[in-house]
């Protein structure tokens, strides 16, 4: 399938798209990522749109899908990253919040702020969360999370400090559609 088609239109791998926002963006040494904001229809999206479990299973794409997640979803902490808040201040959790819990079902976290997703095993605790029609196309690090209206907010906040002047209009525009819709955020990290 066409990658565009994968991710966009009514039929795309995460339920029915009905918006979407994106920048290309390069890193230090060059690579190209893009960030994407989907919003989705309710009621038309996918039970698999994001997981963070490692692949367990006997059959062949199961395997490849692990190894897949194991090379490129494990998150492993960065002393410089991972141990200073984002105020600069040290600290002996990794703020990224890794390892995550065990948890049976996907929900809301405690403060309601935050998604959490599925994790039935000690071994998912590392895994950042994933799309598995996704990596096993990309085969490259991808970051797809579920945002609640405070994660978004944040993240946008993030962008405006770092864009142009006119992507305030954009803002405004998405504030609007989330009244009624279920945002999901995509973060693409292209191969290198
Ligand atoms: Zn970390």
């Amino acid at each position: 399938m066409h990658s565009k088609k994968m991710i966009l239109g009514k039929n795309s791998i995460f339920g029915k798209t009905t918006n979407h926002w994106y920048r290309v963006e390069s890193q230090n040494r060059g690579a190209l990522h893009i960030h994407m904001i989907l919003w989705l229809e309710e009621n038309t999206i996918s039970p698999d749109a994001v997981c963070a479990e490692m692949p367990r299973g006997q059959d062949a794409t199961t395997n490849q899908l692990r190894q897949l997640v194991t090379k490129f979803q494990v998150h492993h902490c960065r002393p410089n990253r991972c141990f200073r808040t984002w105020k600069g201040l040290a600290t002996d959790k990794c703020k990224y919040g890794f390892p995550y819990p065990k948890r049976d079902v996907d929900g809301y976290g405690p403060d309601g702020q935050r998604f959490e997703y599925k994790r039935r095993n000690q071994e998912d605790g590392l895994v950042v969360p994933y799309n598995a029609y996704l990596l096993l196309a990309w085969q490259a690090h991808i970051n797809v999370q579920r945002v609640t209206r405070t994660s978004l907010e944040r993240y946008l906040v993030k962008y405006i400090a770092k864009v142009e002047p006119t992507f305030g209009l954009k803002i405004s525009y998405m504030k609007m559609r989330f009244t009624n819709t279920w945002i999901q955020d995509l973060l693409v990290l292209q191969k290198l």
